[in-house]
């Protein structure tokens, strides 16, 4: 059924209603057939409609639902329970691989690490924080920045985007950019990005990409692409 909004607007509420119903019943009859070509468990519960039993894509047990579409994988609370936990110590290990391999990198970087105990501990609580620290070259940027005592604000939203480091006191935005996802196309879209970020803190800002390559060449040498 192709019915514009506009044409839905035209034909007023009470049109819009019907074929709301319309649509509806479609989408039970549907559900309904679906079922029983698909040999689904369902009743007929007074008062509620129809209810159905698809088998948990994971364990094979039953799950309880409104509505049947054979396209659509059911997963039992349980299983949703045991991915989401398996998910989370998936996130937790990557981030501890991530921030040991930054460590090595860093130590045969620059071969003493004492310079950078505090960067090192500060990363190290807040390793976890959910959207931080999203690749090895970031937590080794951010050691560097800590241990030079620039303000750092990680992972800052700025309107509709998320920056990878604010150093507030230098007006920067600091992004590390990786090489896999350089074409013309996101080189435009970066444009326009780094403009609308520019207006939105001021003009006397500045965006600072530092390829992937140069942190992990010598972390060190990126400071100087911060000097104005
Ligand atoms: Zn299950």
């Amino acid at each position: 059924m192709a019915y514009s909004r506009y044409s839905i607007i035209k034909m007023g509420a009470k049109a819009e209603n019907e074929l709301r119903w319309a649509n509806c019943a479609q989408e039970v009859t549907m559900g309904l057939k679906e079922a029983i070509k698909n040999k689904i468990k369902f009743t007929d519960v007074p008062g509620r409609g129809i209810v159905y039993f698809p088998k948990c894509h994971l364990c094979g047990n039953e799950v309880q639902s409104k509505s049947y579409n054979e396209k659509r994988q059911y997963t039992c609370n349980r299983c949703k329970g045991i991915t989401k936990e398996l998910k989370n110590e998936e996130r937790v290990y990557k981030k501890e691989i991530r921030f040991a391999r930054a460590l090595d990198r860093l130590e045969d970087m620059v071969g003493n690490l004492t310079p950078y105990e505090r960067a090192i501990n500060l990363v190290k609580v807040n390793l976890h924080r959910p959207g931080w620290f999203a690749s090895t070259e970031e937590i080794i940027m951010a050691f560097e920045l800590i241990k030079n005592n620039i303000k750092v604000i990680h992972n800052q939203k700025i309107k509709r985007y998320r920056a990878d480091f604010v150093l507030p006191d230098l007006k920067i935005v600091l992004e590390v950019d990786g090489e896999k996802y350089h074409n013309s196309d996101t080189r435009k879209r970066e444009g326009i990005r780094d403009g609308e970020i520019i207006l939105i803190l001021g003009l006397d800002w500045r965006i600072v990409r530092v390829p992937t390559a140069y942190i992990n060449k010598d972390v060190r040498k990126t400071m100087l692409l911060l000097k104005r």
